[in-house]
């Protein structure tokens, strides 16, 4: 048997079980629930599933898609969660160590002492993180369909394991590196040290925290509106709706936005116009960028703050424009994570091809008559994927006009 064939196996069944894992997390995590205890049950009788019943796909296959005890029906969201994991960690392998897309060497210069770029053993750790992406994008996008919410805890774990993981194997010559550049590292410290700040001074409650009773978009709020009168008629709990806010309000909230994120733009601008003008700072950054784990954090960090940074804007200028939410405080969250993961520039092309994606779903929708609006968190997830593959054409695509843009900033800065 090809050794591929052994390791495509092999992440199937691996990935089942992190799927049994993300059934977990989609139905405890928005609930408020622990997610390591009480072990596994069933939802309607809450009895503890035998570990027999627990076996990813099978498991509900065997019992014929009901409880073992109550006999109720068991939703087949599960092991449909589990079977598409699996076959979402094999895909990838396929397509990172057989079809060689995905990371790739970037154009450094460092490059001529590179290994040999056929031998992509050293890909595991970058597998392994993309995978933890992959992973957490699903159950994002899952609760943000069923409950238009992602719960933050996901993409900030993923950014935690991003910074650690580019932080131990990113070397400026290996595949799929964030290593940051000097200038970069320089500006990525300041905006760190900035969203510090304004972490806690939200915290000390001396920033104001947006929307303080729940917010919602546009389509949200009807299909929430629809949910609450169902249940109201079957005499269910109703779900809370948040209050509706005038345009004005809405602007309100926004420069309380604003607000939070004047402190990492402005200490990120500064440290990088002192590593541009103090020599001194030049020569620390030159220096601290030899130590590649350092390189290789701030790169990481650099890409979530970017990420996160370019979602927010475009929130804050249609949610300026038009008057009401154009963009889910949980979508910059998640392009948080997606940026530590892949960097920069692929969450910023993962951000400008999302519409395509919700275009694509809009027009499935219409065909098969499944008028339902949805969140923006699964586009983006779509979007991601793809870009986790395609990333490298697409920046050499792009390189000579990025490049260009350059050469004009630095000689408007350098006339200056
Ligand atoms: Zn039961």
């Amino acid at each position: 048997m090809s050794p591929h064939l052994v390791f495509i196996i092999f992440l199937f069944v691996l990935g089942t079980c992190v799927g049994s894992f993300l059934n977990v997390v989609i139905y405890r995590l928005p609930r408020g629930m622990s997610l390591w205890w009480p072990p596994s049950r069933c939802p309607r009788c809450e009895k503890p599933l035998a570990w027999y019943d627990n076996v990813p796909v099978l498991g509900w296959i065997m019992l014929g898609g009901r409880c073992r005890y109550c006999r109720k029906p068991i939703s087949p969201q599960y092991p449909i969660i589990e079977a598409v994991t699996g076959i979402l960690f094999a895909f990838y392998y396929a397509m990172f160590f057989v079809l060689h897309l995905g990371p790739c060497l970037g154009a450094s210069p460092l490059l001529l002492f590179a290994h040999d770029p056929s031998n992509r053993a050293g890909l595991w750790p970058l597998y392994g993180l993309d995978m933890v992406l992959i992973a957490g994008l699903l159950a994002a996008s899952v609760i943000d369909v069923e409950y238009y919410v992602i719960p933050a805890s996901i993409p900030w774990w993923i950014a935690a394991a991003a910074v650690v993981v580019h932080g131990w194997v990113d070397r400026p010559w290996t595949m799929g590196t964030l290593t940051a550049a000097p200038a970069a590292m320089s500006l990525a410290a300041g905006a760190a040290v900035g969203l510090a700040i304004s972490i806690a001074l939200l915290f000390l409650k001396i920033i104001p925290l947006s929307f303080p009773d729940g917010d919602l978009l546009e389509g949200e709020r009807r299909e929430l509106e629809q949910k609450a009168r169902q249940a109201q008629e079957s005499g269910r709990s109703v779900p809370e709706i948040p209050p509706e806010l005038t345009p004005a309000q809405v602007r309100a909230e926004m420069r309380k936005e604003m607000l939070f994120l004047f402190a990492p733009v402005i200490l990120g601008g500064a440290s990088l116009l002192l590593y541009t003008y103090v020599p001194a700072v030049a020569r620390f950054w030159l220096h601290g960028w030899r130590h590649y784990w350092l390189s290789g954090c701030l790169g990481s960090l650099l890409g979530a703050m970017v990420g996160g940074l370019v979602v927010w804007l475009a929130r804050i200028l249609g949610s300026y424009g038009f008057g009401r939410e154009a963009m889910g405080l949980g979508d910059v969250h998640l392009m948080f994570g997606i940026g530590a993961v892949l960097g920069a520039g692929a969450a910023t092309v993962a951000f400008f091809i999302a519409p395509f994606f919700g275009l694509a779903i809009a027009i499935y929708m219409l065909l098969t008559a499944a008028r339902r609006q949805l969140p923006y968190g699964p586009y983006l997830s779509l979007a991601t994927a793809f870009v986790m593959l395609f990333y490298c054409p697409i920046a050499g695509y792009l390189r000579p006009g990025i490049q260009g843009l350059m050469y004009f900033v630095r000689q408007i800065v350098g006339a200056s």
